[in-house]
């Protein structure tokens, strides 16, 4: 049973009910926040402090196979950096790829209480789902990779869209995922066949009728139908090559009118000649997504330090490997996607690196609607999700933001437009916006996100402080749940979240289908394929709307 309590006189900030920096109470019942609570109930005393609903990653990746597979690939990235037991939480390893349990008590750590893993193969669920039961204190999902299925695409060359959404409807009740994810669409089967990538939305997949085009308009059309609370989520083609701000533009003008997500947009945002030299165009992809509401992103902020690539885009991660030279695993997931994982460390001496740090500034200052434009760093690709702290105080601190300008790479500063001394400084109104109730909202978490009543009672209690990296970096109070679990930097409770998915409806007739589908070409037996009750031992489904 969580505890009742009433938190008293800290300034409470919660964008979604419209509470900018008020002090006012916020009482907590059975893990739920209620409107009020006997007199006598216990308090927590938040004088000098800021209160905000607890933390919401929508795009980080932290289990499953390639998850897995990026651990192994760098011991060297865990060795200096063990993450000790205390009397209530168990150890781990850090680095850019920390262990399962060193995860959870990481973003914990940061005030951070729901995280969704962000690409994961249909075949690698089970995995996922077991990895996020040994990642604590968090609320998780994950998001499913559909854009190389060749089911998929079988469906959809021969014009059968009411099956496709079906077969769509389908994977997200056999995995237990929460949202679809696309990928490069069609990149992964170019790669397959003949190690190449493919450029032009219109180009065709080897080997079907169909096209990055038509592949994107299916994926988002059947999420729409579905009602599901997240839309599609697109990693756009192109990513990383300079001039692929076309590509962006292009895929937004594709699905207009329809609800989407571009993620890690800054890696998508690179002007000069393809595949040449990339100068930035942020100034054109915010204008674009300002004039249409039904496109969200997340930034995808390059943070300077270690990082890995770590994608579903196969033929990305060999561009990556070629650039950096660096260590490099590939692995193709048959019928569904790819996978690579690159070791990367961003410079900011280096011009591509510096430009992608400051195409993400740039995009996170000319954005006018933080709802629309919230906060990541893809993690582990542009950064840990241990630098939010850092990146919040470039946001926050103009004086600050400066200084690390001028001590960039300034042939990478003079193709953006930073070096204008930029006025403005994110309100911890916007922060709570770009780090909780934006992502809440945009995933369709209504639970989360805010501190209204019957709100799902996650709340980080930070001391106020002018140097805002240090206050986001080490939280007061982080309640999860209605559970105080640290105090001071100190676990006082372990606690393990819930598995968030959807279970949306469709015929079963597509089973007819799918079944000889598996027997052809599939390694595993239709019957071993999906994710059992059994596996999902706290779960909660979130409804899809209008069923
Ligand atoms: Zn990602």
């Amino acid at each position: 049973m969580s505890a009742t309590f009433r938190i008293v006189n800290g300034r409470v900030y919660d964008p979604i009910n419209d509470i900018d920096g008020v002090v006012q109470d916020i009482c907590v019942q059975d893990g739920k926040i209620v409107a009020s609570l006997p007199e006598d109930a216990k308090t927590i005393d938040a004088r000098g402090m800021v209160v905000m609903p607890g933390g919401v990653d929508m795009h980080c990746h932290i289990a499953g196979p390639k998850v897995n597979m990026a651990r192994k690939l760098q011991p060297e990235d865990h060795r200096h950096d063990p993450h000790p037991r205390t009397p209530f939480t168990r150890s781990g390893s850090g680095g850019t790829v920390p262990s399962t349990f060193a995860t959870g008590y990481r973003y914990a750590m940061l005030g951070y209480t729901t995280a969704m893993e962000a690409a994961v193969p249909p075949l690698g669920a089970l995995h996922t789902i077991e990895e996020l039961h040994d990642t604590p204190i968090l609320d998780k999902g994950f998001f499913v990779l559909l854009a190389n299925n060749l089911f998929l695409y079988q469906l959809l060359q021969e014009g059968r869209r009411e099956e496709f959404r079906d077969a769509v409807a389908w994977w997200f009740n056999v995995t237990r995922a929460y949202a679809p994810k696309l990928v490069n669409p069609g990149g992964d089967e170019a790669w397959k066949r003949g190690n190449s990538n493919i450029v032009d939305l219109d180009d065709q997949v080897e080997g079907f009728k169909v096209t990055p085009r038509q592949i994107i308009e299916a994926l988002v059309d059947a999420a729409n139908e579905l009602n599901l609370p997240h839309p599609a989520h697109i990693h756009c083609n192109n990513l990383g090559i300079a001039g692929n701000y076309q590509t962006t533009l292009e895929t937004m003008r594709t699905i207009t009118g329809r609800r989407a997500h571009i993620t890690h947009i800054q890696f998508h945002t690179y002007g000069g000649p393809f595949g040449g030299k990339p100068i930035s165009k942020a100034r054109e992809i915010v204008d674009y997504i300002s004039k249409h509401p039904e496109i969200s992103a997340d930034v995808g902020q390059v943070m300077f330090g270690r990082a890995t690539g770590m994608t579903a885009d196969a033929p990305l991660a060999w561009m990556l490997r070629r650039v950096t030279g660096s260590k490099w695993v590939n692995v193709d997931v048959e019928n569904e996607s790819g996978c690579g994982i690159v070791a990367v460390e961003y410079k900011d001496t280096n011009y591509v690196h510096a430009l992608q740090w400051g195409i993400g500034l740039e995009l996170f200052l000319l954005s006018d609607d933080p709802w629309r434009m919230v906060l990541s760093t893809d993690h582990p690709n542009g950064g840990s999700f241990m630098s939010y702290p850092r990146l919040i105080r470039l946001l926050m601190d103009r004086q600050f933001r400066n200084d690390q300008i001028r001590a960039v790479n300034q042939q990478a500063m003079k193709k953006t437009v930073l070096l204008d001394d930029l006025q403005r400084e994110y309100s911890l109104q916007e922060i709570a916006i770009i780090t909780r109730a934006g992502p809440a909202r945009l995933l369709g978490l209504t639970d989360k996100g805010h501190l209204g009543v019957g709100a799902d009672a996650d709340i980080t209690v930070y001391m106020e402080d002018e140097d805002k990296e240090e206050m986001f970096s080490l939280p007061r109070y982080v309640i999860k749940d209605g559970k105080l679990i640290i105090e001071d930097g100190e676990f006082r409770e372990d606690h393990h979240g819930r598995i968030l998915h959807v279970a949306p409806d469709y015929n079963p007739d597509i089973e007819k289908s799918l079944r000889p589908f598996f027997d052809k070409y599939y390694t595993l037996q239709f019957e071993n394929y999906g994710v059992g009750e059994q596996y999902l031992h706290s779960h909660q489904v979130i409804p899809t709307t209008g069923q």
